[in-house]
């Protein structure tokens, strides 16, 4: 034996042909052993091609990787630690879904693959036809078909072995999104895996936070081994799989195996053809009619109007409860405590601002509701799945849908939670453009500027509008990716393929607690970040004020007045003369030389600024500032913001509209961009985002402001 010999390892399900393509490789150079340690038979054997000895390994037969029974503990304790140059693992063609459950498993661990794809006069015989070429390009690896019993196709698959192997590839772990809840926890987990274990060779925290996840006996016995990353681990786990069973009524082991089913039986919808009628089940029935390449589309432009439809109004009577009480703790306040700035704080900083903002939260609810359904119910995934066609023809990948989506392609997500879950795309171009136009998407923040300004001025048209909102701010971000992959991020499409696990019935149980956690997350951050950034625009909002001189003005204009009307005349003409003497009035002044052909005036800027840091403060800033500005005076039972804002001069539909345009583009928030510079590993990206999208964002909303008012609808 040379050095340099290389070593194939044989992998593959009982009873696939793998004896049979060993004897047929190897011929009688063979030998039997043992693993070390148990009474499993280690077969090795020699075979030649073109005259140069090859190593080749006989696997204990396996259906998984996962560590629970001895053969797969030995197969898999084999591949990391003896890490031979290449595995082939040999598919029963006749069998292709279920053998590929395996194939999935070894490339999630990232060894080196070739596929022998066995038994083909078999599957021939059933009336299967495998695009082999197709099924090669889907998986990203060799697939050689195979009559193993006869010997066809063994040369061939020992060339393709040798090649890949002697090219001693790195280990590249394939990346599978699990649904929303596995991945996040698996991001969890990884981080904290990242560094802290010692790695086993090359292995990927992700795939042992995934093993985590799996329960797998072998890893976790490993984890227990350091105290003091199993206090740290073991937690997450627990608490991801109470949430599991919680929601999904399942394990996180099974949701996972769902997964990398529906990996496969999107691959073989692609790759097989099936001459004759087989037995589907209910989600093949379903699917035929749900991912049909005419109906499909239909019924999810339906489905998110309905969904649209429902929202609105579900929510519409809970919304104005919520208007009318903040309206009343408005009233309240100002009824008791004695004009000054502590009354100001609390009724314009504190409840005019975060209460806006927490207005919403009907809303938000019933639509984290109608997504809670999709996702539980497996529909989710078909709609990224149909969108998938749509997005290639723009640059993008199929897992960018989910991106998309989770970044609030239906409205409601958030886009950073959305730039993380593009860890899944392989390409490093694709995933650089899916990260840069996530943040045109409407997430949860930006649904309370919308629901305000058509609850102000398209009142009748609510879910129209905001339907016709999402389908601008994907045509933005698939015309952005397209420019940007053909100017910045130029770089070929490898293929790739979305998971279709089955339908599932959601559990009202689930629905409840997946709506709840993200309204509370909503909630929470009104009651933190919003709540800092409305009391810092509140001081901008009041301080320098009017100087001693001018002040002296209006009280002796005060006293002259004659009759009430009057007084309340100068009471307007002060309060807008003292917001304009603040800081946030001068800086707001300012900025409308650039944003007056928009048609924003000075509070809007105002509001614009702060929602950099959050894009809900939009929305309390407007509250603030129009609160200020309102007069020394409040009714008791003030005005929601909504009718405020309709009733004030200068406002017209068209600019609402462009500035839910303008709102929708400009500058990701500042929670975003830090999470965009921690995926792309520094400042240039988050910087351009910033720079590039709100330029975007100036020249849309100038377009839509000015175009109208030239078709003579302003
Ligand atoms: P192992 O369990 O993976 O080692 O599978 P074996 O090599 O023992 O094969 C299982 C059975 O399938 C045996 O009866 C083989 O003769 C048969 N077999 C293996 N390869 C082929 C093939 O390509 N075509 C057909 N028709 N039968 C095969
Ligand atoms: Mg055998």
């Amino acid at each position: 034996m040379s050095q340099a010999q290389l070593i194939v390892a044989l992998a593959g399900n009982p009873n696939a042909g793998k004896t049979s393509l060993f004897n047929a490789l190897t011929g009688a150079r063979q030998h039997v052993g043992n693993y070390p340690g148990v009474t499993v038979d280690k077969k090795e054997g020699e075979a030649r091609l073109d005259g140069q000895a090859v190593k080749i390994v006989d696997l204990p037969g396996t259906y998984s990787l996962t560590a629970y029974s001895l053969e797969e503990l030995v197969a898999r304790n084999y591949l990391i630690g003896d890490r031979p140059d290449v595995v082939v693992d040999v598919v029963d063609a006749s069998n292709l879904e279920r053998n590929l459950y395996l194939a999935v498993q070894l490339m999630e661990l990232g060894v080196p693959l070739v596929i022998g794809l066995n038994m083909m006069d078999v599957a021939e015989q059933r009336g299967m036809k495998i695009d082999v070429a197709k099924l090669s390009q889907l998986m990203g690896l060799p697939v050689v078909p195979l009559v193993a019993r006869s010997g066809q196709g063994v040369q061939e698959l020992l060339r393709q072995a040798v090649l890949l192997g002697s090219q001693h590839p790195q280990w590249k772990p394939l990346n599978i999104s699990y649904g929303a809840d596995v991945d996040q926890g698996l991001s969890e987990l990884a981080a904290l895996l990242e560094g802290a274990t010692p790695r086993q060779g090359l292995l990927s925290a992700r795939w042992l936070a995934l093993k985590c996840l799996e329960g797998d006996s072998e890893v976790m016995e490993r984890v227990r081994e350091n105290q003091a990353l199993a206090g740290q681990i073991l937690p997450v786990c627990q608490r991801l799989s109470e949430h599991m069973r919680a929601t999904l009524d399942d394990e996180p082991e099974s949701v996972i195996a769902d997964y990398r089913y529906g990996f496969i039986s999107a691959i073989a919808r692609q790759a097989l053809v099936l001459e004759r009628e087989v037995r589907m089940d209910f989600s093949d029935k379903v699917d035929r009619v749900l991912t049909n390449r005419l109906i499909g589309p239909l019924f999810l432009l339906g489905v998110l109007y309905g969904v649209y439809q429902f929202v609105f109004w579900a929510s519409k009577t809970p919304v104005e409860w919520f208007e009318r009480l903040f309206g009343w703790l408005g009233g309240a306040v100002e009824a008791t405590l004695p004009e000054g700035i502590l009354r100001s704080l609390i009724v314009s900083g504190v409840i005019d601002g975060v209460g806006g903002v927490l207005g919403f939260v009907p809303l938000i609810m019933f639509m984290f509701f109608a997504i809670a359904i999709m996702e539980d119910s497996g529909y989710m995934a078909r709609m990224a799945y149909l969108m998938d066609r749509l997005l290639r023809a723009f640059g993008l990948h199929g897992n960018s849908v989910i991106s998309l989506i989770v970044g609030g392609g239906i409205s409601g997500g958030c886009a950073v939670p959305a730039v993380m879950a593009t860890r899944t795309l392989k390409d490093p171009q694709a995933r650089l453009a899916t990260i840069l136009v996530v943040p045109f998407m409407n997430c949860g923040a930006k649904l309370p500027v919308y629901s305000l300004l058509i609850s102000a001025f398209f009142a009748h048209r609510q879910a129209d509008v905001m339907f016709a909102l999402t389908i601008i701010s994907w045509g933005v971000a698939l015309l952005a990716a397209r420019l940007l992959r053909s100017s910045l991020l130029k770089g070929s499409q490898a293929p790739f393929v979305m998971e279709l696990p089955p339908y599932r019935t959601p559990t009202l149980k689930g629905l409840f607690i997946h709506t709840w956690e993200r309204t509370w997350q909503y909630v929470k951050k009104a009651g933190t970040i919003l709540l800092a950034v409305s009391l810092v625009v509140w001081a901008l909002m009041s301080f320098p004020g009017l100087d001693a001189q001018q002040a002296a003005r209006y009280e002796r204009l005060a006293a002259q007045a004659q009759s009430d009307q009057e007084r309340q005349e100068v009471a307007n003409q002060r309060a807008a003369a003292e917001l304009s003497a603040t800081v946030a009035g001068r800086l707001g002044r300012v900025l409308t030389v650039v944003t007056d052909p928009l048609g924003f005036d000075w509070r809007t800027n105002v509001a614009l600024v702060g929602g950099l840091a959050a894009k809900e403060v939009i929305v309390s800033t407007m509250g603030t500032a129009y609160s200020l500005g309102q007069g020394a005076k409040k009714s008791v039972d003030a005005e929601p913001l909504a009718k405020r804002l309709a009733a004030s001069p200068g406002w017209t539909p068209l600019a609402a509209f462009a500035l839910m345009i303008f709102v929708m583009i400009y500058s990701p928030c500042v929670a975003t961009l830090a999470v965009i510079r921690r995926e792309t590993g520094g400042w240039r990206w988050p910087l351009f985002a910033m720079l590039h999208h709100t330029l975007v964002a100036y020249l849309l909303a100038l377009l839509v402001y000015q175009g109208g008012r030239l078709l003579g609808l302003g």
